[in-house]
């Protein structure tokens, strides 16, 4: 079912997952490991993040060096077609423009319509591990509106090849990313909204956000997505925090701010278990604060800490 039926037909709010592919040569067992114990709280979808290929430099047996390129985490689709098969619960792809030609993009969506897929995540992705800035596929998108319109195209039956004249029309409902502290690149809120405000016009159904540690931060959000006249769903992104890494790192990579008193909680603790349930206790109080916000949905990244969530989840529902 399409995110946006769930939503109008749920009577209470729904629960989604987000996990990530396996490192290449471990186990799909790992990732089921993560949502065995999430499944007692029904999520309507999980997400499947996808990541794109790096270069890396190989020593030759003569000591010069060779550039290749490695895919850490491949398998997004056939990830998403056991988690349906497994659980009998909705996939959701997220799909990247980086490291991916319009070809390659279009027959991945082929495949993911043939697997009975019925949402996608349309995103641009990051600028790869060696470049500063986003560079696309020479015959990619730049930015994840140009992947919303290659998806409506087939959403309508059109292909990339003009020889195919009656195609089959995809019926894709497409989630894109939203900032509630801004993109990093964007030089302020209002630009980037006007940006998502595009890709809503094009035909992107619902918003998904980027994490936040102050549920301020996704109110406000809301508020100026409806001033520029979005109006489709929005949904918050929860994740705990397990680390006092994370305070650091976190807002180096995503452009997200971590709350003094989250802040100062944290740095009081004496081991990982103090931590892990400031965390928990931090995520659980945001989660009571949305639902009494009537949000509609709680969207967690999992990560590798799904016992943070189950805690979570135990006490909430
Ligand atoms: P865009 O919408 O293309 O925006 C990128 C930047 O360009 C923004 O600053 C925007 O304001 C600006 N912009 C947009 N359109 C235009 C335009 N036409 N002209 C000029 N400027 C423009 N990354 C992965 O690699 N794999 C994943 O699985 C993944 N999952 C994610 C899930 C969620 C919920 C979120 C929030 C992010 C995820 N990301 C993932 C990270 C995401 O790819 C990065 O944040 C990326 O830098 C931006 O992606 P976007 O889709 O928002 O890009």
């Amino acid at each position: 079912m399409k995110l946006t039926e769930h939503l109008s037909n749920s009577t209470r709010p729904i629960i989604s997952f987000e996990v990530l592919p396996p490192n290449k040569g471990k186990s799909i067992d790992s990732l089921y490991e993560t949502l065995d114990p999430l499944m007692e709280f029904k999520p309507s979808f999980v997400n499947v993040t996808y990541h794109r290929a790096e270069q890396v430099y190989k020593k030759r047996p003569d000591n010069t060096f060779e550039r290749v390129e490695i895919r850490k985490r491949p398998g997004t689709v056939g990830i998403c077609a056991s988690i349906m098969h497994k659980y009998n619960v909705e996939a959701i792809p997220h799909l990247i423009c980086g490291g991916f030609s319009k070809e390659e993009t279009e027959n991945a969506l082929i495949d993911l319509h043939y697997l009975g897929i019925k949402n996608v995540l349309a995103l641009r992705g990051d600028a790869a591990a060696n470049e500063k800035f986003f560079v696309p596929h020479p015959q990619g998108h730049r930015y994840a509106e140009d992947l919303v319109k290659q998806i409506i195209s087939l959403n309508n039956g059109v292909y990339m090849e003009d020889e195919i004249l009656d195609g089959v029309k995809t019926d894709f409902c497409i989630g894109v990313a939203g900032y509630p502290e801004k993109h990093m690149e964007s030089p302020n809120i209002d630009v980037d909204v006007e940006f998502l405000k595009r890709k809503i016009e094009l035909g992107a159904n619902y918003v998904t956000c980027q994490m936040f540690f102050k549920n301020q931060h996704f109110y406000n959000y809301i508020e100026t997505c409806r001033k520029h006249g979005i109006n489709v769903p929005i949904l918050p992104g929860l994740k705990p925090i397990s680390s006092t890494k994370q305070l650091s790192v976190i807002p180096r990579v995503f452009n997200v701010e971590i709350p003094v008193e989250l802040y100062n909680e944290i740095t009081k603790c004496k081991n990982e278990k103090a931590i892990e349930q400031v965390g928990t206790e931090w995520l659980l109080e945001q989660c009571r604060d949305l639902l009494r916000n009537n949000c509609p949905v709680l969207h967690f990244y999992t990560l590798t800490k799904p016992g943070m969530i189950y805690n979570v989840l135990k006490q909430l529902l």
